[in-house]
């Protein structure tokens, strides 16, 4: 079956609670209010029946008690009966009443019973008895038998006593009526005593209150004292019955009872009242229908109904009214609300709310809210149309740009491969980065495959980028990448990670195949390169590790091939090398020696020695190069100095040896010895020290030394670190007057470019010059080399002389100084002084 759902709005939803809460009550104060109308219509009803039975009871005592009574006794009293000249007849034979005659006084008595009579119509009859056994009574008496008054009960009960009886009700012998007698002794004047008596109809006495209707169908039913009933128009059976000899127990219910009584009587439904004054008095029963009462109840029901329906629809209006009130403006404001939802806005729904906006309380507030949240909607509404517009302009440009979009899409896709590329790949060259590298590395490793990790450098990469300018640089970068490209097959890759270092990687090598597969390497670089009219000859240091012998870390592996590849540029360059863990140990020892350099600096652990610079002219010295010592150490100074450049402390030794020499010289000059001038050693990394000339000049004046007595040695890297310093501090030493040599002249770039660019003094031919060319076969070069110093006008010293033979050589070929083994090592400061004036040819 399907359900039926029903929905109701605010309205219906607060008029059904509404309703139902009134109906409630309402129904059942309608049903408590019949009720109490019923049982205040029944004891109304009683009262009004009572009042009526008390008249009844009144009407009854009046006529029958009081007024027979005194009747009776005014009967009584009557002398007409009082007299008693003459007789009246007797009945006690009917032959002796048919004897005797009518008196006169009979017919006087007579007379008056029928006066009485005339007058007072309950009276049924009035009677006379004496003791003498005659009898009168009126109407005249016709008995059919003997009749002797004084055996009657009547007169038994009245002879002797003085009020007037009232007799129970009976059926009259002489007239077979129901009847009440009043009876009253009576003495006559000749003494005799009699009774007189009038009986009366109780029908004639009850026939009025037998015409009693109570509510048309009601009636009334009396009881005497006796208990007898002397009225009921209903049943006349009931005559002269006790209620018990009758048997009708809705008469006994009823009497006694103060309430109504609702029972069966004679086979009907009735209601009864009983009413009794006192026990002496007259019981009267009001039998009632109970149809007339429900009728009248019913009405009264009606019109209940009624005013319970007529207040209801009042209710209803009320109600309606009162829903109306709250739930109107809460209706047509959702209604709005609704139509803002379905995008079906206009003023003039606006308007249609703007009505509560006077309301004092909520619905007054939230319409006012709502009113200018729809005008903010219209406003927002308009906005939005022209937005829309706009954009359905901008979806048709839209449209339009797809296509180009796609096109940009596409070109994005190519740059994103590119981008892809770019990072994993050097920009310069070309060639994969650190990144592709790494990754490939460690693949390798992680699949478990041997192979190695090989570190090329360049040497003296810088001194291109220097001197030739970075673009030839950056070319000769590309160039070597291009060669390095050449030898790489499948199981290989090679990377630059930035700066002149190239990494190749070479799965499944043993170390034999390395070795060959290096000096094949090394032979591809045997021709010079050729860039923008330079000839550069290419060598390259070469570092390798291997894994996963050495390392199956990729950082380690990467550390160790550099390790190597140092221990290569320590050892004259243009080699390859494999990575041991001794080299490690460099490392380590490394770390002692600048150790050992941080003691000594603090500890005064450095000293001087000095070796003489003689004059090819005169054979006498020149002057003196100041070499650094370990006084505690067997360290070469190659070596120390080195360390001491790579981890920063040079920069204090640099300005040891200038307070050492300054102090020696203080010395000297103190001890009035002609002094010679010193040369000091000069590192490149010292430039990073931009006091070291203030400190210098700042010690001269310290020491009181001219500044002719210092010359200050340094190669060919100086020329390579920042130029505008170095040339700024090399004209400000000249200056000074302190002259500027180039030390170990020759091992780096054949280039002579910066004899003329820099201003210095003096160039000594490194000792590797001279044991390489110093022979009678390549003089020439030596003799050039001179001539090319010479000619810019700068004086040459040889070093590393040790034979008489170099020397000769040497100064055949026109060179200045000597320094060298062949005329006296490296001294103690102790013994300069003795050797000073010596001529060493
Ligand atoms: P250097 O400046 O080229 O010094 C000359 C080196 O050649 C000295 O070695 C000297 O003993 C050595 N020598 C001189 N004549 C001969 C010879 O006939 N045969 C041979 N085989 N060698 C000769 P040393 O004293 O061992 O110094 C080595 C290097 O240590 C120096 O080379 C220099 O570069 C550096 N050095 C020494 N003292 C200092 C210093 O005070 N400061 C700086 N920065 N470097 C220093
Ligand atoms: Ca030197
Ligand atoms: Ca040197």
């Amino acid at each position: 079956m399907k359900s039926i759902k029903l929905t109701f709005n605010l309205k219906q939803k607060l008029m059904i609670t509404i309703l139902v809460a009134c109906a409630i009550p309402f129904s059942f104060g309608a049903a408590y209010l019949n009720t109490f109308f019923e049982k205040w219509y029944y004891s109304f009803n009683q009262e009004n029946t009572y009042q009526m039975l008390s008249q009844i009871d009144d009407y009854l005592q009046l006529a029958l008690d009081k007024q027979m009574v005194e009747l009776t006794e005014e009967i009584a009293s009557s002398s007409q009966i009082l007299k008693g000249n003459e007789t009246i007849r007797t009945y006690m034979s009917i032959e002796t009443e048919q004897a005797s005659a009518i008196s006169s006084e009979e017919e006087g008595v007579a007379d008056y019973f029928g006066n009485m009579k005339k007058t007072h119509q309950d009276i049924l009859y009035v009677f006379l008895g004496l003791e003498d056994g005659s009898y009168m009574e009126y109407p005249e008496f016709k008995p059919v038998q003997n009749y002797d008054p004084r055996v009657r009960p009547w007169f038994i009960n009245a002879i002797n006593v003085d009020g007037t009886l009232m007799s129970e009700p009976y059926v009259s012998k002489v007239t077979n009526e129901k009847v009440i007698s009043f009876t009253k002794r009576i003495i006559l004047e000749n003494g005799q005593k009699g009774v007189v008596g009038i009986a009366v109809s109780i029908e004639a006495l009850t026939n009025k209150i037998e015409q009693i209707k109570i509510d048309e169908q009601g009636y009334v039913i009396v009881l005497d004292k006796y208990d007898k009933v002397i009225v009921s128009p209903k049943n006349h059976s009931w005559l002269l019955q006790s209620p018990d000899q009758i048997g009708e127990q809705a008469l006994l219910n009823v009497i006694g009872n103060k309430s109504y009584v609702l029972d069966t009587l004679d086979g009907e439904k009735k209601i009864m009242f009983s009413y009794n004054k006192a026990d002496d008095f007259y019981t009267i029963i009001a039998v009632l229908d109970p149809k007339i009462y429900q009728s009248n109840i019913q009405k009264v029901s009606f019109i209940l109904v009624g005013i319970f329906v007529l207040t209801f629809v009042l209710l209803m209006y009320v109600v309606n009214y009162v829903a109306n009130r709250f739930t109107e403006p809460i209706i047509s404001i959702a209604k709005s609300l609704e139509k803002v939802k379905e995008d079906d806005i206009d003023i003039a729904i606006d308007e249609e709310i703007s009505q509560y906006n006077q309301y004092k309380d909520e619905i007054g507030t939230i319409s006012r809210a709502v009113h200018v949240l729809i005008k903010n909607i219209n406003k927002n509404f308009d906005l939005l149309l022209k937005k829309n517009e706009e954009i359905t302009l901008s979806n048709t440009k839209l449209a339009a740009s797809e296509e180009v979009l796609i096109c940009q899409l596409e070109e994005i896709e190519e740059k994103k491969l590119f981008i892809e590329h770019l990072a994993m790949h050097d920009s310069l060259t070309d060639i994969p980065n650190r990144r592709y590298f790494y990754e490939f590395l460690n693949n390798s490793i992680l699949k478990g495959e041997k192979g190695a990790v090989i570190l090329m450098d360049i040497d003296n990469f810088k001194s291109v980028n220097d001197i030739l300018g970075h673009k030839t640089g950056d070319d000769l970068l590309i160039l070597v990448a291009e060669h390095f490209k050449q030898i790489i097959d499948e199981d290989s890759i090679i990377s630059r990670f930035g700066g002149d270092e190239f990494f190749v990687l070479k799965r499944g090598i043993d170390k034999p195949q390395m070795r060959d597969y290096l000096e094949k390497l090394r032979e591809r670089f045997d021709d010079p390169f050729v860039i923008a009219e330079h000839k550069l000859d290419i060598k390259l240091s070469i570092g390798v590790s291997f894994y996963p012998e050495d390392s199956c870390d990729v950082n380690q592996l990467l550390m160790n091939a550099d390790l190597a590849m140092y221990s290569v540029k320590n050892n004259n360059k243009n080699n390859y090398a494999f990575y041991e863990s001794k080299l490690q140990d460099s490392v380590v020892e490394k770390i002692r020696i600048e150790n050992i350099i941080k003691e000594a600096l603090d500890n005064d652990g450095f000293k001087i020695v000095c070796q003489p610079i003689v004059s090819v002219s005169t054979g006498e010295i020149n002057s003196f190069e100041a070499l650094l010592r370990l006084k505690n150490y067997p360290i070469p100074p190659a070596k120390f100095i080195m360390v001491a450049e790579e981890t920063g402390s040079i920069i204090s030794i640099g300005r040891k040896v200038v307070d050492l020499v300054l102090a020696q010289l203080k010395e000297w000059k103190d001890s009035h010895v002609e002094i010679k001038p010193v040369s000091i050693n000069y590192s490149a990394k010292q430039l990073f020290d931009l006091e070291f000339y203030d400190y210098l000049v700042l010690k001269l004046a310290e020491y009181d030394i001219e500044s002719r007595y210092i010359k200050i040695e340094m190669t060919e890297n100086v020329f390579f670190e920042k130029r505008e310093n170095t040339f700024s501090f090399l004209n400000k030493l000249r200056q000074l007057g302190i002259k500027v040599m180039i030390d170990d002249f020759g091992t780096g770039y054949a280039s002579l470019g910066y004899l003329t660019a820099f201003p210095i003094d003096v160039v000594k031919l490194d000792q590797s010059i001279n044991s390489r060319y110093l022979n009678h076969d390549s003089l020439d070069i030596i003799k050039n080399i001179i001539a090319l110093v010479h000619s810019f006008d700068l004086e040459v010293v040889a070093e590393g002389i040790e034979t008489m033979e170099q020397f000769d050589l040497m100064r055949s070929q026109g060179c200045d100084y000597i320094q060298g083994y062949v005329f006296s090592r490296p001294i103690e400061v102790q013994d300069v002084i003795p050797i000073i004036d010596t001529k060493y040819f």
